[in-house]
C-alpha cells in the first residue's frame, strides 16, 4: 500500500514536494518533546500551497494513511511527532504574508515565523501582540494550532485574540473559508476558534487573516528578587489585583541556576527567586509594580527605563527552556491556575519535587497563571526517569485540584493526554469526540494523540 500512496502523491503534488529521503524525513520526525518515541512516516510532504495541502488530503483521505501537520517542530507536547505510517505534512514553504495598513491587518501562510510576521508589520509601522518565548523559530500556523500564548499576553491576550478569519482545508480536502477580515463578525457559529487550539487534529490551517495593533511604548522593566519562589507569587496576585503590566515573568533558584551556568547575570546564591515585569503604560505603574513587590518581601527591586536592560533580563527569561535541557531530559509542564492561586500551585510544585527527589527549575508567564515547571531528570537513570513521570503528572494533578488546567498555551499533544479527561469530564469529553467524528470521520488527522 505505501508504494500506491507514493504514486498518488507523486500524481497529486508537484514531483519535488514529495520527500522520501529518510535522512530528511527523520530530521521532521519529532518536535521538541524529546522525551516522546514518534512513529516512523511513509513520506514528508512539504507543501507549497493550499492546493497542495488540499491534495495531500484528497489522497490521505482515499488510502485511509495519517496526517500529521506540521509548522516549524518547536512544540512542547508531541503535537507534531509523526505516527507509525503517516504523512508528515509540512507547511514551511508557505510563507507568503500581506499587510494592510489601513485595515490594520495581515493575511498569512502558516509556515510563516512569528517573528517574521512581526517584522513586516513593524515595517509597516504595525505590531503582532503574541509573542511566545520560541517566536524567533515558531509559524504562525503551530501557533494558531496551539493557541499560543507568550510573554506579553497578560496585557495583550493570545494567539486567537488576534484571529479574523481562517482558511482551513479539512481531512476530505474540503476548503473552509471562516470568519473574514471584518473586526465584528457573528454570522453563524465561531467555528473558526473551534480550529484554533485543535493541534492539528481538525483541519489543516492554510491562511490567516491577523488583527494588528499599533506599536506599543517602549516599556518599563521591574527586576525584583525574592528569598523564595512563593513570595514572589505572593507579588504576581497582588500585582494582577490592582493593574495589568505588559510582562509578568517568573524565574525560581533553580532556573536562574539553569540561567546562569549558560549567561552570568550576576544573581548570588541567596536570591530565590526572579520576578521581570514589565510596564508599558504611565510610568507611575513601574512604582506600584515595585511597591507590591516590596510589600510580599522582595530583598532587591530594580527600575529601569533602558530598553536594552529590559531586554537583556527578558531574554534571559526566554531561554531558560533551552538552558534547562542542557542540564538533563526536561518534561515540560505548561499548567495554568486562576491567578491568586498561583503561590499555592509554587508550593505544590515544591512539595513534589521534594517528595519525588527530582529536580524542577519553574519558570513562567507567572502573570497569567501560567507556568513551567521542568521536569528534569537523568535519561540514563530508569529509576530517575520513573519519579519524574510520576511528578509530571502529580504537578498537573495540583493545578486541577486548583481549579486550574493541564495545559495553558503548550496544548495536550502526546505528553499530556492522560489528564485530559480528568480535566474536561466525561459529557465533554464525548462532545468533542462527536465534533471530531464530524470533521474527520476516518480519523485520519493527527491519531493517537489526545482524540
Ligand atoms: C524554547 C521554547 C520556548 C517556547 N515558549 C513558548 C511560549 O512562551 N508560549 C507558547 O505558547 N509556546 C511556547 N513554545 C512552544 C511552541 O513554540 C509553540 O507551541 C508554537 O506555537 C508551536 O509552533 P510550531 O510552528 O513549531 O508548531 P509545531 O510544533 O510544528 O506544531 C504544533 C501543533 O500544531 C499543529 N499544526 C502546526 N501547523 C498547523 C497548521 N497549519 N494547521 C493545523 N495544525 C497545525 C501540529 O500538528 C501540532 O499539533 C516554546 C517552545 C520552545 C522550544
Amino acid at each position: 500500500m505505501t508504494s500506491a500512496v507514493l504514486d498518488a502523491l507523486h500524481a497529486a503534488v508537484p514531483r519535488d514536494s514529495v520527500v522520501t529521503d529518510p535522512d530528511v524525513v527523520e530530521s521532521y520526525r519529532h518536535d521538541r518533546a524529546m522525551t516522546i518515541s514518534p512513529g516512523h512516516p511513509i513520506a514528508l510532504v512539504r507543501a507549497g500551497s493550499t492546493a497542495e495541502v488540499r491534495a495531500t488530503l484528497e489522497v490521505a483521505s482515499r488510502f485511509g494513511v495519517p496526517v500529521v501537520t506540521r509548522g516549524a517542530g518547536t512544540g512542547l507536547s508531541g503535537g507534531s511527532s509523526a505516527v507509525d505510517g503517516c504523512i508528515t505534512l509540512s507547511t514551511e514553504r508557505m510563507r507568503a504574508v500581506r499587510i494592510d495598513r489601513a485595515g490594520m491587518q495581515a493575511v498569512v501562510q502558516p509556515g510563516l515565523l512569528n517573528a517574521e510576521l512581526k517584522a513586516a508589520a513593524r515595517a509597516e509601522g504595525l505590531w503582532y501582540p503574541p509573542d511566545p518565548s520560541s517566536y524567533e523559530i515558531c509559524s504562525i500556523g503551530g501557533n494558531l494550532a496551539t493557541n499560543a500564548g507568550g510573554l506579553c499576553c497578560v496585557k495583550y491576550g493570545v494567539t486567537t485574540d488576534y484571529v479574523l478569519g481562517l482558511e482551513v482545508v479539512l481531512a476530505d480536502g474540503r476548503t473552509l473559508r471562516l470568519g473574514g477580515s471584518t473586526v465584528k463578525n457573528v454570522a453563524g457559529y465561531d467555528l473558526k476558534r473551534l480550529f484554533i487550539g485543535s493541534e492539528g487534529t481538525l483541519g489543516v490551517i492554510t491562511e490567516a487573516t491577523l488583527a494588528l495593533r499599533p506599536v506599543p511604548p517602549v516599556p518599563t522593566t521591574i527586576a525584583a528578587t525574592f528569598p523564595d519562589a512563593v513570595r514572589a507569587g505572593e507579588a504576581v496576585a497582588a500585582i494582577t489585583a490592582s493593574l495589568r503590566p505588559s510582562a509578568l515573568e517568573l524565574m525560581d533558584a533553580a532556573a536562574i541556576d539553569a540561567v546562569q551556568r549558560v549567561t552570568p547575570m550576576g544573581f548570588g546564591s541567596e536570591v530565590g527567586a526572579l520576578l521581570i515585569a514589565q510596564t508599558d503604560a504611565d510610568p507611575a505603574e513601574a512604582d506600584v509594580v515595585a511597591e507590591h513587590c516590596r510589600a510580599a518581601g522582595a530583598a532587591d527591586v530594580v527600575v529601569s527605563d533602558d530598553e536594552v536592560e529590559g531586554e537583556l533580563l527578558m531574554g534571559a527569561r526566554r531561554r531558560a527552556i533551552t538552558c534547562v535541557e542542557r542540564l538533563g531530559a526536561v518534561l515540560i509542564e505548561d499548567v495554568g491556575v486562576p491567578v491568586p492561586r498561583v503561590p499555592e500551585l509554587i508550593a505544590a510544585v515544591a512539595d513534589v519535587a521534594a517528595r519525588r527527589r527530582t529536580l524542577v527549575p519553574v519558570i513562567g508567564h507567572a502573570g497569567d497563571g501560567n507556568l513551567h515547571p521542568l521536569v528534569t531528570f537523568d535519561p540514563t537513570d530508569h529509576a530517575a526517569r520513573d519519579r519524574a513521570e510520576v511528578a509530571f503528572d502529580e504537578i498537573m494533578d495540583a493545578a486541577l485540584d486548583l481549579g486550574g488546567t493541564v495545559t495553558g498555551e503548550h496544548g495536550i499533544g502526546s505528553l499530556k493526554a492522560r489528564q485530559l479527561g480528568r480535566q474536561l469530564g466525561d459529557d465533554v469529553m464525548e462532545l468533542t469526540r462527536t465534533v471530531k467524528a464530524a470533521l474527520d470521520p476516518a480519523g485520519i488527522l493527527n491519531p493517537g494523540k489526545w482524540i
